[in-house]
């Protein structure tokens, strides 16, 4: 996935190997997604790593509340709106 220019390799692994809904690395340049939870879930933990690595690359500093709030507004508007995230999980 391309992200302001850098590609992150896209990783999905089950729950018990990461105990978590997402993760972004930006050292590894990886997003890992928790392939346990149903694809709506995957979508909205997708946009929030996403909001993560934007947050980090553009130094923007954003509390972690602020993120989990972008996560849910910008998810509800797109998936409300019938926009198709699932190319988002090409990698
Ligand atoms: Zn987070």
């Amino acid at each position: 996935m391309n992200i302001l220019g850098m590609n992150y390799e896209l990783l999905l692994l089950p729950y018990r190997k990461m105990k978590k809904e997402g993760e972004m690395d930006y050292l590894a340049q990886t997003i890992t997604i928790c392939s346990d939870n149903s694809k709506s879930i995957q979508e909205t933990s997708m946009l929030h790593e996403i909001i993560e690595a934007i947050d980090l690359m553009l130094e923007l500093k954003l509390d972690h509340d602020k993120i989990c709030q972008l996560e849910v507004g910008l998810y509800q508007t797109l998936s409300a709106n019938g926009v198709d995230l699932s190319p988002l999980f090409r990698g």
